[in-house]
């Protein structure tokens, strides 16, 4: 499937030195900026309402609009926050796109910070990713010593600092308001919603807490207009997204294409399931987005199309399995991901995943009962809407699809009372 009008996002990635400012503005980079600083905010904000971008972080809130709440006195500082916390489990398309082209993350800031009247942004890296920090920390340096940050940025009066900040390691940081309060040094744990970010976020500052990907889409809607943008993809989502594509294919890694692109095309892109061996399920965007079949390769990868399917679109890491992967094995793994990494803040998330993990497991060992099926329906019915934040409801959704698609395989296991035949080992390697 070839698309005209992409790569967008990723189309620097591959020039030698891809990351460094004079790579960057040889490739047209920092061209938005002289014609955002020219136009008014309002232009702005109004610009990437009309283009339709959406946020590329997971959960799809119409980036214009969200841009729109902040209000527009500046009584008390306003903040842009970038969440660059890139955790959940297949998600790997802010990382790299940090790593090949940091400047145009540092640009999309410049532009939206202008667009919301913020002096300050933060950059909050996921703390395992060093080497991404310290890539982005360089690039940052190189911004600031060209003028394209700091005091009168290009002689337009405007301001704007960027610190880059490193988490240390926690998935829940990923919540935009467990990171809030990360980054004002507490522990991180999700704070009740309402008050939203804008009204209350940090420092209990206006606060627009924004994924890598959606910025760094703005300067190339700020140079080739909002028509050009929603050309690709569909028209309640339109764009081009970055895909990352794993497990059972000949070529993983990340693939640019509009959103709307079926799971059909992405395997055509990536070489096909690996060695031939069909396709049994796949995520469409992480463990937190309950799973497919091979029943929805032609299901259109977007936010609606995703949802109306049964799923949603999420992150689009769309996690590829083949028919030799046990269905319950996979669930249990990732079921102690999100018991790891439950913050503990509330009932349903901390004792419901502790549970889940210990239910599934015994099974796994083969020491299940038909009963444990029902149990684990019940207690994901206890815990998917009742907890702090989304952590929990992305853990029921492997557990809850699973046993849709693929009921028998846990009674079997239960009725068996063996081990699936799938070891860690096999799944790597299959
Ligand atoms: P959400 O729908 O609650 O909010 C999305 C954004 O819109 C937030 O910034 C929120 O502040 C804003 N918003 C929503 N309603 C608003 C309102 N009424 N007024 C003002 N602002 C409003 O979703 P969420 O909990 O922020 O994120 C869940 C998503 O995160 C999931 O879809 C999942 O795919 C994704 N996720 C991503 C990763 C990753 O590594 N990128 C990790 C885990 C989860």
């Amino acid at each position: 499937m070839a698309d005209p009008l992409t790569p967008v996002l990723t189309k620097r990635w591959l020039s030698p030195n891809s990351w460094r400012l004079s790579t960057y503005e040889q490739l047209e980079g920092y061209t938005a900026i002289r014609k955002a600083l020219n136009g008014t905010p309002e232009q702005l904000v109004q610009l990437i309402k009309d283009a339709g971008l959406r946020g590329r972080g997971g959960a799809g809130f119409p980036a214009g609009v969200k841009w729109s709440f902040m209000p527009p006195n500046e009584d008390k500082p306003h903040y842009l926050v970038i969440n660059a916390d890139e955790g959940e489990p297949g998600t790997c398309k802010d990382i790299p796109l940090m790593m090949a082209d940091p400047h145009s993350l540092i640009e999309g800031c410049v532009i939206a910070a202008y667009a919301m009247r913020s002096h300050h942004c933060y950059i909050y890296v996921r703390g395992e990713a060093l080497h991404c920090f310290r890539r982005l920390d360089s690039a940052v340096r190189e911004a600031y010593a060209a003028g394209y940050l700091g005091k009168d940025i290009l002689g337009s009066g405007f301001d704007l600092d960027i610190t880059v900040h490193a988490g240390a390691g926690a998935y829940i940081c990923g919540e935009e308001t467990a990171l809030l309060d990360s980054l004002e040094g507490k522990r991180g744990q999700p704070r009740l919603k309402p008050p939203f970010p804008a009204a209350a976020g940090l420092y209990a500052a206006p606060t627009t807490v924004n994924n890598v990907e959606t910025i760094a889409s703005v300067p190339f809607i700020v140079n080739a207009g909002a028509d050009w943008f929603r050309q690709m993809g569909r028209e309640k989502s339109p764009g081009p997204k970055i895909f990352s594509i794993s497990g059972h294919v000949e070529k993983p890694g990340q693939y640019e294409a509009p959103l709307g692109t079926t799971l059909r095309e992405l395997l055509d892109l990536c070489g096909g399931m690996k060695d031939g061996i069909p396709l049994k399920f796949w995520t469409p965007g992480g463990s937190s987005t309950p799973l497919f079949t091979a029943e929805h390769l032609d299901v259109p990868l977007d936010f609606e199309g995703a949802a109306e399917a049964g799923s949603m679109l999420g992150t689009t890491a769309v996690q590829v399995f083949n028919e030799t992967v046990s269905v319950p094995w996979a669930v249990m793994k990732w079921t102690k991901f999100y018991k790891h990494e439950s913050c503990g803040k509330c009932t349903p998330c901390r004792e419901g995943t502790y549970w889940l993990d210990q239910i599934l497991e015994r099974m796994v060992d083969g020491r299940g009962t038909e009963e444990d099926i029902d149990t684990l329906l019940d207690l994901c019915d206890n815990i998917f809407g009742r907890s702090f934040c989304a952590l929990a409801d992305g853990a029921v959704s492997p557990v809850v699809s699973g046993i849709k698609y693929f009921r028998d395989e846990f009674l079997a296991l239960c009725e068996s009372n063996k081990t699936p035949g799938t070891t860690e080992s096999e799944l790597v390697g299959a």
